[in-house]
């Protein structure tokens, strides 16, 4: 059985001040929900605003890249040793905005997955195909990044990551989340991807226009083991509305 897991990144949104606001507004409603875990992936510019506010409660902070050298010349850049010791305990990788953007592919991804581990933080690898088709050729796209930025781990490295299914073509404004059977056909084949590889704990989130309607009906589906939330979380309130909804026990491995 494993905690349901929600969290949020904020993408490039919410200066440090309105990031003190967020969670001024949300901690206190937010901590109250102990059967399960959440977290939060601020900008850079407020990891130590979420420290601050989330270091006495049980709600995680993390970060959403990082680079994966440990130290050098690379301006601009943000080291996995400089995310732990402001506390980070997630970090993300591979959100199609940075394969977009930056040209990250599956080997840089494999190698921040690295410098993450070595620094004794969870990476968070997002996954997911670009536009909507077939489960099968979706399961092709996803079983090609998932093997190309997990498959040097061995099983005990594989239960410290997450991954978030994102199907690209159901993120950001103007999508809606993919239908629900397109959803757990896509977690069953990742979670029979990890288990093959030796991984039966790894927790698998579904991201993708979440909001506080379509969040229960998401989270409840076989194999879903929690929720990756982008612009819905914007709103503290509606972060918390998603954070509390009914959710019907872990989920079971077989
Ligand atoms: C995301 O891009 O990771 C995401 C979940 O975005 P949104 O919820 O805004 O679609």
């Amino acid at each position: 059985m494993s905690r349901p897991l929600i969290g949020t990144s904020w993408k490039m949104n919410l200066s440090p001040s309105e990031a003190g606001a967020w969670f001024a507004q949300a901690v206190p409603a937010l901590s109250k929900l102990d059967d399960r875990d959440l977290f939060v992936l601020p900008p850079f510019t407020a990891i130590h605003v979420a420290r601050d506010a989330l270091c006495r409660t049980a709600i995680a902070w993390g970060a959403q890249d990082v680079h994966a050298d440990d130290a050098g010349a690379h301006t601009g850049d943000v080291s996995a040793a400089m995310l732990a010791d402001l506390g980070c305990h997630f970090v993300e990788v591979g959100h199609s905005e940075r394969r977009r953007d930056h040209r990250e592919g599956d080997a840089l991804i494999a190698a921040k997955i690295g410098a993450i581990h070595r620094h004794g933080m969870i990476p968070l690898l997002c996954v997911g195909e670009r536009s909507p088709g077939s489960v099968a050729t979706a399961l092709a796209v996803v079983t090609r990044q998932l093997r190309g930025a997990l498959g040097a781990l061995d099983a005990d490295a594989l239960g410290r990551a997450v991954v978030a299914y994102e199907p690209v073509w159901a993120i950001g404004v103007g999508a809606m989340a993919a239908p629900l059977h397109h959803i757990e056909a896509m977690h069953a084949g990742i979670h029979r991807w990890l288990a093959r590889h030796g991984a039966r704990s790894t927790r698998v989130l579904y991201g993708g226009s979440v909001d506080s309607a379509n969040a229960a009906p998401i989270a409840n589906l076989a194999g879903v083991d929690g929720l990756f939330v982008g612009r819905a979380a914007l709103d503290p309130k509606t972060f918390i509305r998603i954070a509390s909804i009914d959710i019907e026990g872990g989920h079971e491995r077989d």
